[in-house]
């Protein structure tokens, strides 16, 4: 099977979100749509593979970015090895080892995704052009991908692989509609899924049950002050997801092991006992 990525998953799409590496925040490029059509058919039309010249990005736009396929489908970089016979032409932008580097979350966890999980997910923005995909707006896989691999490993083998558009698993699901910030509630949701299965999920009903809980539980946990040497929440030797809850749903930048321990503790408590309480 070829290897799918989330950047340039078919012929019909690809992402340029993050060209250039540099913007404003909330920044999309589908909002500008004609006129940046426009410049990528005059980057592509006048890109010289030959030319070694050096040439700085300016502003949020790259000379380099153009059509990389016959039909102007699918967006991406003229520069980059998978177009130049292996050689990386990335140098002659002043942003080279950036745009070497740049590599969403999104993109990193959709890697470490099955082969057929990934399949099943990009049924999702089947349909979507290369602008709309490039969208947090439009595609829904930037936000479900932050989840978490194993909640969204789970889904993919429990629908058997078998693709479903966008529309049809929001109706099966319609817990990821929530207005939760997803990876500041994974830790809650794997918990959840661990003890239930995703039955829950599949329940309108659960979803404001399941905010409220949250908000409940966030405002019942105690506040800690950790000391300016307490290490990094991100950098403590634990689970990622029950880093992400204290640091994004507590606010814990920097936090003991020994108290983050305490918390975790109360956090499971409280959990079982709404789990206990579900019908
Ligand atoms: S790294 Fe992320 S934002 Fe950049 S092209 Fe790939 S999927 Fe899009
Ligand atoms: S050089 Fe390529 S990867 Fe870097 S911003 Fe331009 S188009 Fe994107």
């Amino acid at each position: 099977m070829p290897r799918i990525t989330l950047c340039a998953p078919d012929s019909e799409k690809s992402c340029f979100a993050c060209c250039p590496p540099i913007r404003p925040k909330g920044y999309e490029h589908i909002d500008y749509r004609n006129i940046i059509r426009r410049i990528l058919r005059e980057n592509t039309r006048a890109f010289d593979p030959s030319s070694k010249e050096i040439i700085p990005i300016t502003g949020f736009s790259c000379w380099a970015l153009g059509y990389v396929d016959d039909r102007y489908r699918q967006v991406g970089c003229l520069l980059h090895p998978a177009r130049n016979r292996g050689k990386d032409l990335r140098y002659r932008v002043d942003y080279g080892q950036k745009c070497q580097r740049e590599s969403c979350l999104g993109a990193r966890r959709f890697m470490a995704l099955s082969p057929s999980a990934r399949l099943f997910w990009l049924g999702l923005a089947e349909g979507l052009d290369s602008f709309e995909y490039s969208s947090r707006r439009y595609n829904p896989l930037f936000r479900l991908l932050e989840w978490g691999v194993g909640l969204l490993e789970k889904i993919a083998s429990t629908e058997k692989g078998n693709r479903v558009n966008s529309k049809t698993f929001f109706e099966r699901y319609p817990f990821f509609l929530t207005h939760l910030m997803p990876r500041a509630h994974t830790y809650l949701v794997d918990s959840l899924v661990q003890h239930c299965g995703l039955a829950p999920l599949r329940d309108k009903e659960f979803v404001p049950r399941f905010e409220a809980f949250c908000t409940r539980l966030i405002r019942k946990l105690p506040s800690v002050t950790s000391s300016p040497t307490a290490p990094y929440t991100h950098c403590l030797d634990m689970d990622e997801t029950l880093a992400d809850f204290l640091r994004l749903a507590l606010g814990m930048k920097k936090i003991e092991k020994g108290e983050a321990l305490i918390i975790k503790q109360k956090v499971d408590q409280e959990m079982e006992a709404f789990i206990d309480q579900l019908p």
